[in-house]
């Protein structure tokens, strides 16, 4: 069933396929700011109604679905970020979860140019977020395509880390720009010293290769004050906000009256 409608819902243009934005905010010692935002798909399908991504991604890319799908994720996050640059944000950055089964098509960095040609962004404005989780098993490819990616100009992200240890050996030589910690390391942050030590070292170990971390899934505030002490750049979790439709994105963090100061 599931199978079924995902493949009449990729070949309708992927429209049934919304994607919501999370801000990421950047910690300063005066105040948090908005810098952008994740996005992050859902599936509004017609007939089998709202399907998180944790319940649909893992069957897409295990039929290749997750390239149209995630082709149509770039392209529409890459749009409104360009919108959001355009209206008064010009610094506004958005990330884009894109699955090893896309990283692995020869024609993926050729699909990447398109859309930033296509969109006029300016390409640092746009970070491609690469898990760990997945089996890496060709590093050298996967450092190839990374290398390519880097070369349009995007940024580089690796999401989830502390789930595997296969990149560990890997971190430098990969040009990340940004690292983000696995959500697993912030659930008892506030009373666990392992949990701490974890995220000071990733911390430690980023600031010395001068890669940027995220911490995200930051729900409550003594998770939050955890962190102030840290050298952490960005936050993002329910502590800020959930994720959300891009107008209520627009409303709350891109809106009109910033707009009209430009
Ligand atoms: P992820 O990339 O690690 O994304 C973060 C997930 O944590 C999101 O779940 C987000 O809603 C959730 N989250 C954010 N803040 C908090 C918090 O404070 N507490 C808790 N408990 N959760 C928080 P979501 O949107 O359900 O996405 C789940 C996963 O699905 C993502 O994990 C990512 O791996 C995958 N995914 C989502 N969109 C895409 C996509 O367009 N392409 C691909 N390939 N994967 C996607
Ligand atoms: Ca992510
Ligand atoms: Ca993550």
């Amino acid at each position: 069933d599931l199978e079924q409608n995902m493949r009449r819902a990729t070949l309708n243009s992927c429209n049934e396929f919304e994607v919501y934005y999370q801000p990421i905010m950047q910690i300063g010692a005066e105040k948090n700011v908005c810098c952008g935002a994740e996005a992050l798909v859902r599936w509004n399908s017609t007939e089998l109604g709202f399907i998180p991504p944790n319940d649909f991604i893992p069957l897409a890319e295990y039929l290749g679905l997750i390239n149209p799908i995630g082709e149509h994720v770039l392209f529409e996050a890459v749009k409104r970020c360009k919108y959001w640059n355009d209206c008064g944000y010009p610094d506004y950055k958005v990330n884009v979860n894109i699955s090893v089964i896309q990283l692995l098509q020869p024609d993926f960095v050729a699909k990447v140019k398109t859309i930033l040609d296509k969109t006029h962004i300016n390409p640092k404005n746009v970070t491609l977020e690469v898990t760990e989780s997945l089996a890496i098993n060709d590093m050298n490819r996967m450092k190839n395509v990374l290398g390519k990616l880097k070369a349009l100009g995007v940024c580089v992200a690796l999401d989830d880390f502390g789930t595997g240890y296969s990149w560990l050996n890997h971190i430098r030589e990969i040009p990340f720009d940004v690292i983000k910690g696995d959500q697993n390391f912030v659930k008892d942050l506030a009373d666990d010293a392992y949990s701490q030590s974890f995220i000071k070292m990733v911390a430690e170990l980023a600031e010395t290769i001068g890669v940027s971390v995220c911490v995200e899934g930051v729900e409550q505030p003594t998770q939050y004050e955890v962190l102030q002490g840290m050298k952490v750049k960005y936050i993002q979790g329910y502590y800020f906000d959930k994720p959300m439709t891009k107008d209520m994105f627009e409303s709350k963090y891109a809106s009109l009256p910033m707009k009209d100061k430009e």
